[in-house]
């Protein structure tokens, strides 16, 4: 695959996974080209392209000619300057690698990842809180979050690997829909009885599995396991943790379940005062389910896989395991 089509494969993806539906999204990239056509040119010249075809701010092609054929990726959760110094290392070896494939944004992604927390209001205004209070309630935990960025020196590991010429991007928001998707539609299919039979669940699929023997796997962290869930909500996506006032308005809204990759203290007392069971089912083995569906479908393309950095390699579409469970 060219660098291009496998970026373009996960923005795809990213879209055709989103609950927000395609329809939403296609509408939400059509007001913002009208906006783009009436910028001054100086706006214009500042304005990333890429926002006209990409509805995710923190997944991008950092580094690279994009038409670039790509046969070899070494792909993980966190590639920073040490992942793209392993990538050298590994060249110096022998080993093939034509693209460095991050999940947590890295450069310019990571400085316009609260760009994509807006997905959260819809999220909310969908398990039923008004549209209005969930645009109130965020606005200013975006606000919080990309001040939080500013401190970054963002553009390290990508100056790492333009200085090493390897291509490098990163893929966030489609895979955390993709996870958030899967899950979402596996609990309504399975329809569990209590909170244990909601991890019981996530352990069956082999990226928990393997979490567990990595003293990571899926815990309760409010609630108890012969609690009933009531209605589930995944909660995996929208760039990083939302506003602590959700948790109210979910209550309200009829929300009886969080299933989450992870959860701030705050968080989790608001959760416990409002009567919320929150599972947390992992970081990196969530972060690695949601890249495992959208690397299948490269593998598939005849692109190879090197996982690292705490990727757990499943492929769903040939069941191979590719990580040996350590310990
Ligand atoms: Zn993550």
């Amino acid at each position: 695959m060219k660098f291009r089509e496998i970026y373009e494969l996960a923005v795809q993806k990213g879209i055709a996974a989103d609950l927000r539906g395609e329809a939403e999204i296609a509408r939400l990239l059509e007001r913002l080209r009208k906006e783009y056509e009436e910028m001054k040119e100086s706006e214009k010249a500042e304005f990333d392209q890429e926002r006209l075809h990409n509805p995710f701010s923190d997944t991008r092609m950092l580094y690279g000619d994009e038409n670039l054929e790509i046969e070899s990726v070494l792909c993980g959760i966190d590639m920073e300057v040490g992942e793209v110094l392993l990538a050298d290392r590994l060249r110096d070896k022998g080993q093939t690698i034509d693209l460095i494939l991050a999940h947590h944004p890295e450069g310019k992604a990571l400085a316009a990842l609260y760009q994509v927390m807006h997905l959260q209001e819809d999220l909310l205004a969908q398990l039923g809180v008004p549209i209005n209070v969930a645009e109130g309630i965020l606005s200013g935990r975006i606000a919080e979050v990309g001040r939080n960025l500013m401190p970054l020196n963002h553009n390290r590991a990508v100056d790492v690997a333009r200085l090493l010429d390897i291509p490098m991007m990163c893929v966030h928001t489609p895979a955390d829909n993709l996870v958030t998707n899967f899950l979402t539609r596996l609990f309504e299919e399975k329809k569990p009885e209590t909170v244990r039979e909601v991890v019981k669940i996530l352990k069956e699929l082999p990226e928990y599995a393997a979490a567990v023997k990595l003293n990571s796997g899926p815990t309760i962290v409010v609630g108890s396991e012969k609690r009933r869930p009531g209605k589930i909500f995944v909660d995996m996506t929208g760039g990083t943790g939302g506003a602590k006032e959700a948790y109210e308005k979910m209550a309200i809204a009829g929300v009886g379940t969080l299933v989450g990759m992870h959860i701030a203290e705050g968080h989790r007392k608001e959760a416990e005062k409002y009567n919320i069971n929150v599972v947390i089912a992992g970081h990196i083995a969530s972060d690695s389910l949601g890249m495992n569906l959208f690397l299948d479908e490269m593998e598939q393309r005849k692109v190879a896989i090197l996982p690292t950095s705490g990727l757990i390699r499943v492929n769903r579409l040939t069941k191979t395991h590719k990580r040996s469970d350590r310990g």
